[in-house]
């Protein structure tokens, strides 16, 4: 029974059947010729030794003719392409991720050999971009603690001068402060990141009422929107039950109520909306602030992206990151839409509780 390709359409033999028919044919062949020139040999009246030489020196240029041809198979199919492998693997435990291995076949004559290369190119590609991202992170947060750090540093030497007045000691005390709150913010956004990421924090999910959660959180940004005199309007089931980890969510809300802040110049207003479905809660955070480009949407969700410099002290860019983690360890999404210059709406969409479904059925 010949199986020699499976449904993947991967050739699953190195040596296929068809190479060893090949063998026998040119040995049936050999011999074939060898049986002619003994008839040839026993008709002719050439000398007994030359008898004996001509069948000797035919065998054996077979034999050599024959292991050439083995040997440059087992090479071709076995030792340059392991090698090349070996080589590879050993570039990359030395820290190379640039490192490609071509395939033996094209794509359609692939064997398992060229598929294990296919995957070995993906693995090293995907241990490089792993890298990357740790590279970026590291140089992310040090670029973060820089600044708070400096402002730190510089503003305590300051502090020093004697000739200062309580104004100026007021101020730069507060500066001090400022700092510090910033580099405390950010390395604890880091932490819970970090836990969130490693599966560490495991989601208590119970079922709560959102509406009440949601409304705690805008009362905390109370002071913030009416310093800038934002209007801030509700449009809210009387309740609505989820089924998530109420302290997990209050990050949600309290990131994308404090952007909406941030971002909304004074005079701009601010809506929360909350609808039910049959299976889901949406929550949906708008506003009338600067708004973001299509471009810059691709990256809000990246850790340390900042689309709007001009609010880059204000945050830390891991805000919506962590939301957007919160969110997948909950069974939520989230939904974008912005403008420049007019506004963006976060929307956010929760699995309703399990009990509410049934009264809704
Ligand atoms: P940050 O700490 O800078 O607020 P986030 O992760 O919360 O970090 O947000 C990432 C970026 O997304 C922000 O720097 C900003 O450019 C953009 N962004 C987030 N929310 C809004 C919003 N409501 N309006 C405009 N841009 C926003």
């Amino acid at each position: 029974m010949k199986k020699e390709r499976n449904p993947r359409g991967i050739r699953e033999s190195l040596f296929p059947a068809s190479l060893f028919a090949i063998y026998l044919g040119v040995l049936f062949l050999m011999s074939g010729i060898h049986t002619g020139l003994i008839v040839f040999i026993n008709r002719s009246e050439l000398p007994d030794l030359v008898q004996v030489l001509i069948p000797m020196v035919y065998w054996g240029m077979v034999a050599v003719g024959l292991t050439l041809f083995t040997r440059s198979k087992i090479r071709s199919t076995y030792e340059e392409p392991l090698h090349k492998m070996a080589e590879a693997t050993s570039r990359v435990a030395g820290g190379d991720f640039s490192v490609y291995v071509p395939t033996v076949h094209t794509q359609d004559r692939w064997d398992y050999l060229d598929v294990m290369i296919v995957d070995f190119n993906k693995m090293v590609e995907e241990l490089g971009s792993i890298e990357t991202l740790k590279t970026d992170f590291v140089s992310n947060v040090s670029h973060e603690m820089k600044t708070p750090i400096a402002i730190i540093k510089n503003y305590a030497e300051l502090l020093r001068l004697e000739s200062l007045t309580e104004e100026q000691k007021e101020e730069y005390a507060r500066n001090i402060e400022d700092a510090a709150v910033r580099l405390s913010a950010l390395i604890s956004n880091i932490l819970k990141l970090n836990k969130l990421e490693n599966q560490r924090i495991t989601p208590e999910v119970e079922a709560y009422d959102v509406c009440r959660q949601v409304c705690d959180c805008i009362l905390q940004f109370e002071n913030a929107w009416e310093e800038k005199e934002i209007e801030l309007e509700t449009d809210m089931e009387d309740s609505a039950f989820v089924e998530a980890d109420e302290s997990l969510l209050e990050l949600v809300w309290n990131n994308l109520i404090s952007n909406a802040v941030k971002f909304t110049p004074p005079g701009g207003t601010i809506t929360v909306k909350q609808f039910s479905r049959q299976d889901t809660v949406t929550v949906s955070v708008s506003d009338t602030g600067c708004g973001m480009g299509a471009e810059s949407m691709k990256y809000i969700f990246d850790k340390f992206y900042q689309a709007d410099t001009s609010h880059s002290r204000e945050g830390n860019g891991l805000g919506l990151a962590l939301v957007k983690r919160v969110l997948e360890l909950l069974d939520g999404g989230i939904r974008v839409e912005s403008e420049p210059g007019k506004g963006s709406t976060f929307s956010v969409t929760l699995p309703a509780a399990a009990a509410v479904k049934q009264e809704k059925d």
